[in-house]
């Protein structure tokens, strides 16, 4: 198959700092797929908890550039080989994916969210992430925030106090926490979800590590907020046994490997009468353009990750005020901004 990638460094306007660590700059995978005539773009943010790397992708991406593509080319056919060259490597195979999906947009001239089931542009309002910080620096980023409706605030650290102080004392807006596996006793954990119930927090992802199941539970039995699993969900067969830990599911496509998946996960988790968000990694409006076309779907959107850059080579993924704008081009709507992207 003909494929193109490169790693690009994305940089942050800001230092991003959650649970796990700090950053300030993020590799990112370009794809471009090319097949008769057409170019599909994809992309995959490579997320360290699952062991991948750009190294990782660029190694996945050289050996599917070697498999020949059969002469009648299905999404399903294209997906099934890709997910067949070996296991895990669940963002790569997200590059292709979006890519494919792009590049199927494009030939059936349909934008991609009409494609995928989506019947009108409404997507809902997203979030934008507060991460941890210095009292100064939130008060700096609440008024960088200042146009958006909701808040996600990253918590489970020894500042989470001082942190919810500092938002409470500028903006009543709505808030979504995510501890990131961040509270490790269930004791604490359940201290926390009852002082954020007087905060106007709207729910808490991932309170606590995936590995502690059976506290999830117990805490949720305790807690009248909201539980969305973010770390403990990856892909569709996880969701029916999270029931009893959670109200709902974060779809990242760099976590589940892809649009195709991540549309199985909306269908399972309305099954079982649990919440959809869509999110994502620190991304281009590559990666959040195709969070956008499946967010038609969903409950919730969490898809700043390019409003968190200086730097994304494409455009096309628009929000104004928290309001995304779904496009009416065909497939996912995005394009290379020439002085980024061509120059080297
Ligand atoms: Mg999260």
């Amino acid at each position: 198959m003909k494929i193109a990638f490169r790693v690009v460094e994305l940089k942050l306007k800001h230092p991003f700092t959650i649970a796990r660590g700090s950053s300030t700059t993020r590799k990112t995978v370009l794809v471009e797929f090319q097949h008769q005539g057409i170019t599909g773009y994809g992309e995959a943010a490579p997320i360290q908890r699952y062991e991948e790397t750009a190294e990782t992708v660029a190694g996945f991406l050289k050996q599917c550039a070697d498999i020949p593509l059969p002469d009648a080319l299905t999404l399903d056919g294209f997906i099934d080989l890709v997910e067949n060259i070996s296991p895990g490597n669940y963002c790569a195979k997200a590059s292709l994916d979006i890519a494919f999906h792009d590049w199927m947009g494009k030939k059936l001239s349909s934008p991609l969210w009409k494609y995928l089931g989506g019947e009108s542009t409404r997507i809902p309002e997203t979030s934008i992430t507060i991460g941890m910080d210095s009292p100064e620096m939130i008060a700096q980023k609440l008024e960088e925030a200042r146009e958006f409706p909701v808040l996600k605030v990253k918590l489970g650290g020894s500042s989470d106090e001082e942190i919810m102080k500092t938002i409470r004392a500028n903006t009543d807006k709505p808030i979504r926490v995510d501890g990131n596996e961040g509270w490790k006793d269930r004791g604490l954990a359940l201290e926390r979800l009852q002082w954020l119930e007087t905060q106007h927090v709207q729910f808490v992802e991932q309170p606590m590590p995936a590995d502690q199941f059976r506290d999830l539970v117990w805490l949720r039995e305790r807690s009248s907020l909201p539980l969305l699993a973010d770390e403990s969900v990856k892909t569709e067969p996880d969701i029916r046994m999270l029931r009893d830990a959670f109200d709902g599911i974060n779809i990242k496509l760099m976590k589940c490997g892809g649009l195709r998946e991540g549309k199985r996960m909306i269908d399972t988790a309305r099954q079982v009468g649990m919440k959809v968000m869509i999110g994502c990694m620190i991304e281009s409006s590559i990666g959040i353009a195709a969070g956008m076309s499946l967010a038609t779907l969903a409950d919730y959107a969490d898809l700043d990750g390019n409003i968190l850059i200086s730097n994304d080579p494409f455009e096309g993924a628009v929000d104004h005020r928290g309001v995304l704008k779904l496009s009416d081009e065909a497939g996912l709507g995005v394009r290379p901004k020439k002085e980024l992207w061509r120059q080297r």
